[in-house]
């Protein structure tokens, strides 16, 4: 099997896993029972904790949720429910999660006015344009550091310099496709998703970050948990299993950040050398998304192609709620045709040439078959 389907999960870590074990099995007490089963497992969780806030060089509150779609739905609730009277007014980009996406399509139908701000041609947020759709009514920015689908990198610090101009403005973003991957300040940011399956974590188990002088409204009632904005039992063993891939993939990272941009940039140029194939990733990809498009071919065709022969790649992000085209090839490119045949191939520092090699060779024959039948 080759696997270039890494930034839709990764598999988990075998010491992660054997770390969620041993939790489940050694720290059985509910971390909120007073007595001493449920001291050792409130204690665990806290050091764990304060392991996440050390690799992430963060001092921000930790809100254990169960992956970025609950953080992003957090984030964006919590902020409009808890400031409502702020404003009514929020700004995003076309690069945009579905698990962002339908939460701001929810507010819009409840009254809010949604923005998106336009892109540069190389997918970065157009600076500009964000500074003139900022004004008194505007409550949040949400902008993911990396897209999913063509691993466009957003200069975070540039757009928070823009949204600190309106201070009452709380910025917001979904960082899942960067954490463990590269390095970033969260510094100038007051909400941060991620998701532990994207870094050979467990599936299940993410967190959102939050400015300790925010507050946000919960979406979840109930029960203490290890916050006050997320309630339920705390799940002991996600978390610490939480920590303990974040701790594994933040060993060796700018050595795995650049193997995979020596990879990448292999990869790239093989495919350019294939008739019919664009490449939709920008010079501000990440390295680990390469998006490209296929004239004449549609992309799930040329997926399935790839299937039968054990490889696996996406044609977009596999949450992605639209069955024609990808929204983001579009909102870069403006290009229906390319939208509607992109496809995501997604490498890791576990990636090999010889996986490349083969994925090049398979896909040229593929296309030339594909070609020859004239499938369109
Ligand atoms: N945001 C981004 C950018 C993602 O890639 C994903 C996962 N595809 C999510 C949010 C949702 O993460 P989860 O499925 O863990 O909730």
């Amino acid at each position: 099997m080759i696997y270039l389907d890494y930034s839709a999960t990764t598999f988990v870590n075998d010491e992660v896993l054997d770390t969620y074990n041993k939790v489940t099995k050694r720290y059985i007490g509910n971390p909120n029972s007073l007595h001493k089963l449920g001291l050792e497992a409130k204690k665990i969780i806290d050091e764990s904790t304060n392991q996440v806030k050390k690799i992430l060089k963060t001092d921000k509150d930790v809100i254990y949720t169960s992956g970025a779609t609950e953080s992003n739905n957090l984030a964006i609730f919590g902020v409009v429910n808890k400031y409502k009277n702020r404003g009514k007014h929020i700004i995003t980009t076309r690069l945009e999660h579905s698990s962002i996406n339908e939460p701001l399509k929810k507010l819009e139908s409840d009254g809010y006015k949604i923005s998106y701000v336009s892109l540069n041609d190389d997918g970065t947020v157009n600076l500009d344009e964000l500074n003139n759709l900022l004004c008194d009514d505007t409550i949040l920015v949400t902008i993911a550091t990396v897209n999913s689908e063509i691993g466009i990198m957003q200069d975070l610090d540039k757009i928070s310099d823009i949204v600190k101009k309106y201070p009452k403005v709380i910025f917001h973003t979904d960082a899942t496709q960067v954490i463990g991957k590269k390095s970033i300040s969260f510094d100038n940011v007051d909400l941060v998703s991620m998701s532990s399956q994207k870094f050979y974590g467990m599936k299940g188990v993410g967190c959102l970050l939050k400015n300790k002088n925010l507050l946000l409204e919960p979406i979840i009632y109930g029960g203490k948990s290890t916050t006050e904005f997320r309630s339920g039992t705390p799940a002991t063993p996600l978390i610490v299993s939480f920590a303990k891939a974040l701790r594994l993939a933040y060993i060796d990272l700018d050595e795995r950040y650049n193997y995979v941009f020596e990879l990448s940039n292999y990869t790239k140029n093989k495919l350019s050398e294939i008739s019919g194939v664009i490449l939709n990733s920008t010079s501000k990809s990440i390295p680990h998304i390469i998006n490209f498009s296929i004239s004449n071919i549609k992309a799930e065709t040329l997926l399935h192609a790839l299937e039968e022969e054990e490889i696996f790649i996406s044609t977009r992000t596999a949450c992605n709620k639209s069955d024609d085209y990808s929204e983001a090839v579009f909102a870069l490119t403006k290009d229906r045709e390319r939208s509607m045949h992109s496809l995501r191939v997604s490498l890791s520092y576990l990636t090999t040439r010889e996986e490349i090699d083969k994925f090049i060779e398979v896909l040229t024959l593929k296309i030339d078959s594909l070609n020859k039948l004239n499938y369109k």
